[in-house]
């Protein structure tokens, strides 16, 4: 593990922060400290300015619009603006420029390429993703949603679940399955549905928190062009997975940036209340700090296997475990250090921001009580963490595999509601 950075990426940083100090406004105190339509105002002028930078999708190639930057590069890019307390884009653009857009120059046809990536940089195509469905999230290869072929479309009938950013996206990636006869994995498609259409019902769920973050979506005789599937029909498998590669990229070494960052508001809020010399509370915060160095240094071990050449593997559902579990025990610190406090919390939230609150956001007790709420959930996104020890147990440790029943024909399986 290399914990220094080579003289070119540190050279490249000194730009982005010279880029940073010009263009970020002089009493910038972070994208918490801003509110309603000025923080909305903001970030529509701040992407404007990343995308005139080419820095809105930094690891696409230049030819569509991107940086053409290094995996290193991107990686000190991130974490400047982590650091600055800068949005990277829009809270939708991880899905439409990391996920999809990633995926599209893999898989997409050039035609796919040249129709799609510039509508995602300009923000007219805003994207969700469909994967999840009722009794298959974990199990994501167990989906039921059917897409026929009719004619010159794809006709999609089927429910998906926990679709977050449902009610602002009017595009969705889907994976469908388009021959039930296959086994599981290999009779499944990833298609592209505009979601403004009849047979497209989005219905918000409300969370723990209060806020409607993600949505239950519903497909009644839906229609795609046929040629929106991106990558071989029935071979939506692979499409899928590597677009769930690119969820987790560059914020490998980023994460420990925010979560010290919230460390040290978690300290604040303890001095604020007189428990730092409490010795529970201590330990505690000692322990987040370790913890906060671990995932930095996890950070760092990601790093230099991906510039040794390494793609993304089973090593990553360590850190995920590492830090949804963290995420959820230094909120529930907060809680206990707000006492009483937390059961009627005031002050202002995190607004609805669904991961860490963002720097500049208020040390009020709403702003912890609405991170613990949002913690919850944590250890379920992105793979729950049951998934990942299963991984880390099977894949990292060769422990046994967990027993099949399921290779035949997915029909078969006895789970799918034929339309
Ligand atoms: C805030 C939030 C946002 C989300 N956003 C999206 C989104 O935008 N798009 C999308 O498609 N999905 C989204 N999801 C869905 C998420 O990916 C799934 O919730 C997750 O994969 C778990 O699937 P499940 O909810 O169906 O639980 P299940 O798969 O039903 O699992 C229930 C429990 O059983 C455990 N379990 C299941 N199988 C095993 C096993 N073999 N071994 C051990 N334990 C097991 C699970 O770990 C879990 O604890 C989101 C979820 C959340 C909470």
């Amino acid at each position: 593990m290399d914990i220094t950075y080579p003289p070119e990426a540190e050279a490249y940083r000194a730009g982005i922060r010279a880029f940073l100090t010009d263009n970020l406004p002089a009493d910038w105190a972070g994208m918490g400290a801003l509110h309603g339509e000025e923080r909305e105002e903001f970030r529509r002028a701040w992407r404007r300015i990343l995308a005139d930078n080419d820095l809105l999708a930094p690891s696409w190639p230049k030819e569509y619009g991107g940086g053409g930057l290094s995996h290193i590069e991107q990686v000190v890019l991130a974490e400047e603006l982590a650091r600055a307390g800068a949005p990277e884009g829009f809270e939708n653009d991880s899905l439409g420029i990391k996920l999809l857009g990633n995926t599209l120059i893999v898989f997409g046809t050039e035609e796919q390429k040249s129709h799609f990536l510039p509508r995602i940089l300009s923000g007219e195509h805003v994207w969700c993703q469909g994967y999840s469905e009722p009794e298959a999230g974990s199990d994501l290869a167990g989906m039921r949603t059917r897409a026929v072929l009719d004619g010159d479309h794809w006709v999609l009938n089927g429910q998906k679940t926990w679709t977050s950013s449902g009610t602002d996206a009017n595009r969705m990636f889907v994976i469908a399955r388009t021959d039930p006869g296959a086994p599981k994995h290999k009779g499944l498609s990833f298609l592209l549905l505009p979601m403004e259409q009849p047979g497209v019902e989005v219905r918000p769920i409300v969370n723990a928190a209060g806020y409607d973050a993600f949505n239950e979506v519903f497909f009644t005789d839906a229609r795609l062009p046929k040629e929106n599937v991106v990558g071989e029909v029935n071979g939506g498998w692979l499409v899928a997975n590597t677009l769930l590669g690119f969820e987790r990229g560059v914020r490998v070494t980023t994460d420990a940036i925010r979560y010290a960052g919230e460390l040290e508001l978690l300290t604040q809020l303890a001095r604020e209340r007189g428990l730092t010399k409490d010795s529970h509370i201590r330990a505690k915060l000692s322990w987040c700090h370790s913890r906060v160095q671990l995932i930095r240094y996890r950070g760092y071990r990601a790093l230099t296997s991906f510039m040794q050449g390494a793609r993304p593997g089973p090593d990553g559902a360590i850190s995920k475990l590492v830090w949804s579990e963290y995420f959820q025990r230094y909120t529930e610190l907060a809680v206990e250090i707000l006492g009483p406090d937390a059961l009627a919390p005031s002050g202002d939230g995190n607004g609805a921001v669904l991961v860490v609150p963002e720097s500049g956001t208020e040390n009020s007790s709403r702003r912890w009580v609405d991170a613990m709420l949002y913690a919850r959930a944590a250890t379920i996104y992105g793979g729950s963490v049951q998934i990942q020890r299963n991984i880390i147990g099977e894949q990292l440790l060769g422990l046994p595999k967990e027993p099949r029943l399921d290779s035949g024909p997915f029909e078969e399986i006895g789970r799918l509601r034929t339309a």
